[in-house]
């Protein structure tokens, strides 16, 4: 997606050769615009997979995630890292190692709000090893429900999360693929 690239390298600050931040876009500061163009792409990669739920994961994947949800007309679902008063007893719970944090964080879904057989759509921001996919696929299984593909805006080539997916014949669409953060330099695929 030619918008998010370009974005990217206007806003994108590399931390590292693992590490882009885009707090300017996505994962503090949010661009409309963007996401909304976003959730676009992602509606037009899906649609014909019949998705009827969206699933993410808290925080970032959220607006993106919506973005793509309100195109498809179907409902979005995030998974929360923190047990809240309200939320119900009944949960799938996933323990996953958090890429940016360093640190492993349990992720849940109310039992209600995944059904057997539903058709999921899961949708995040960044891919790198690819845990937080897992986890939520995880979940997704347990409840019986059925990924019908991932949806990533930003996939660092460099790092094994999406080829770990489609090796496992899980189809994965990225709309900006990063083939190395090295020399202080983003390229893209
Ligand atoms: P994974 O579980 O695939 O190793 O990492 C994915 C999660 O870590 C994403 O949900 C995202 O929040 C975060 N993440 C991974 N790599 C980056 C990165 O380069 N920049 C930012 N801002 N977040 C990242």
């Amino acid at each position: 997606m030619e918008l998010l690239k370009q974005r990217i390298l206007e806003v994108g600050v590399i931390v590292s050769d693992q590490v882009l931040k885009l707090d300017a876009i996505l994962n503090h500061q949010v661009d409309p615009t963007l996401i909304v163009e976003m959730g676009k792409e992602f509606a037009r990669l899906f649609r014909e997979a019949k998705p009827d739920k969206v699933l993410t994961v808290e925080s970032s994947g959220i607006p993106i995630a919506f973005a793509t949800a309100l195109q498809l007309g179907v409902p979005m679902v995030f998974a929360r890292r923190k047990k809240t008063v309200t939320m119900d007893q009944d949960t799938y719970s996933e323990r996953v190692p958090s890429f940016t944090k360093g640190i492993v964080t349990d992720i849940m879904v109310s039992a209600h709000l995944l059904n057997k057989g539903e058709r999921i759509l899961l949708i995040d921001d960044f891919i790198a090893n690819g845990d937080a996919a897992r986890g939520l696929i995880r979940i997704i299984e347990k409840a019986e429900a059925e990924l019908v593909g991932v949806g990533i805006a930003v996939e660092k080539m460099f790092q094994a999360g999406g080829r770990s997916l489609r090796e496992r014949d899980i189809r994965v669409e990225s709309l900006a693929r990063i083939a190395s953060l090295a020399d202080g330099q983003i390229r893209f695929e």
